[in-house]
């Protein structure tokens, strides 16, 4: 096991078995062994690929949008451009080249990004080293001054981290662990006594061989949805739900839009989609801690939700590809192609087919991708979001 295994394996001989939330949070965030806050993990030579890694033309139809809504806000003085999760900083660069094209954009904001990651905040500060915009890094949304924001989050919300829940038959839960990791079920924690059936939280412990593995709760949960058959698992990002509250306070208090647009489903379903990534292969997500990306699919309609009960006006979510589509990026690619180069004309071709393309092969991410804007109630309708 590695470093952050043993620590994680000490915490739970200390404190019992660990929620996946726990769990998902100390293998990203670790202040020394955390994923992202020691590594770069972009690109071909990294973990993953992102839509801004591929092609300028994803930023730029972005900072267009963001532009739009700026302008439609009533061109707010002393704005705010937030980017959530800023990776090494390339959408922000394209954003800001394009933004020009909103008259007044530049002068009226500040940009201020969302990270933790003090390797990517070097890398970030290199890419924006000639931004035409006073830049501020903050550790977390609260930080932010309050103002109207304009705010822009691309595969951040899949990197929150989740919680699960398995539905059990009547009678004992499943244990992996030691007898005496048993004993934190304490009874005082639990809502109902150990021997029902119900909703069990699946939590992270230690085989008797010392291995993290997947277990059950001794305790069962109530509020979750009735009538699920046994072995149903239902996935709940309570930590994504509640940044998406306080994103809509804010819009709704001080106006703003946020453009949210990451991989997830529509409609909140059982199951459950945690993958851990590494070097462009899924991976073991206990095998080793903080090596690999851990995520799971957004809950686009959860997140909807949690916006619309703050009074904000809530659109999409739709594809990527519909989305991209509908902001122009076809013409976009068809401008840079007549200035290309025989090689850069294949580059082109490929990054918009990776970028709006339905179906096959896996690295399309036209359809598994969406996009949703949340805003102010006064706002127009955005572009992009026709079905
Ligand atoms: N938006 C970028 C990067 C996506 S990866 C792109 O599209 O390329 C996720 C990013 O969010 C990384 O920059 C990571 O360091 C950051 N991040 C992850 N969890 C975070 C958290 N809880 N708070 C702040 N930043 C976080």
């Amino acid at each position: 096991m590695n470093t952050l295994g043993t620590e994680i394996a000490a915490i739970i001989a200390h404190e019992g078995p660990i929620s996946l939330e726990r769990y998902m949070t100390l293998c990203l965030q670790h202040p020394r062994h955390g994923y992202y806050m020691t590594k770069d993990p972009f690109g071909a030579s990294g973990d993953f690929v992102t839509a801004p890694e591929i092609s300028q033309m994803f930023g730029e139809m972005l900072g267009v949008w963001i532009g739009e809504a700026w302008t439609a806000a009533g061109r707010p003085a002393d704005a705010r451009l937030v980017e959530l999760g800023p990776g090494r900083g390339v959408l922000m660069s394209d954003v800001l080249r394009v933004a020009r094209v909103a008259p007044g954009f530049l002068d009226a904001i500040s940009v201020d990004l969302v990270e933790t990651s003090p390797v990517l905040r070097e890398a970030q500060a290199r890419t924006l080293e000639q931004a035409p915009a006073p830049i501020k890094w903050r550790a977390t949304f609260g930080e932010i001054p309050r103002a109207p924001l304009f705010i822009l989050a691309n595969e951040f919300f899949d990197a929150l981290p989740a919680r699960h829940f398995v539905r059990t038959e009547h009678g004992p839960p499943f244990r992996p662990w030691r007898p005496s990791d048993a004993s934190i079920a304490r009874p005082e924690t639990g809502l109902f006594p150990d021997a029902m059936g119900g909703w069990r939280e699946r939590l992270v412990g230690t085989t008797a061989g010392g291995k993290l593995a997947f277990g059950l709760a001794a305790y069962v949960e109530s509020g979750l949805p009735l009538g699920a058959p046994a072995g149903s698992i239902i996935e709940i990002n309570v930590v994504a739900q509640r940044l998406m509250s306080a994103i809509a306070e804010r819009i709704v208090a001080d106006g703003g839009a946020l453009l949210l647009v990451d991989y997830g489903y529509t409609r909140t379903t059982l199951g459950e989609s945690l993958q851990a990534v590494a070097r462009h292969a899924y991976v073991d997500p206990l095998e080793a801690p903080g090596e690999a990306d851990l995520t799971t699919h957004v809950d686009f309609a959860a997140l909807k939700r949690a916006a619309l009960a703050k009074g904000a006006k809530v659109q999409g979510p739709v594809s990527q590809g519909s989305f991209l589509v509908q902001l122009g990026i076809e013409r976009r690619a068809e401008t840079l192609r007549r200035k290309a180069t025989a090689r850069q004309l294949e580059d082109i071709d490929s990054a918009l087919a990776r970028l709006i393309g339905f179906g096959e092969p896996r690295e399309h991410m036209g359809e598994l991708f969406k996009a949703m804007a949340v805003l102010h109630p006064d706002m127009p309708d955005m572009p992009g979001f026709e079905s």
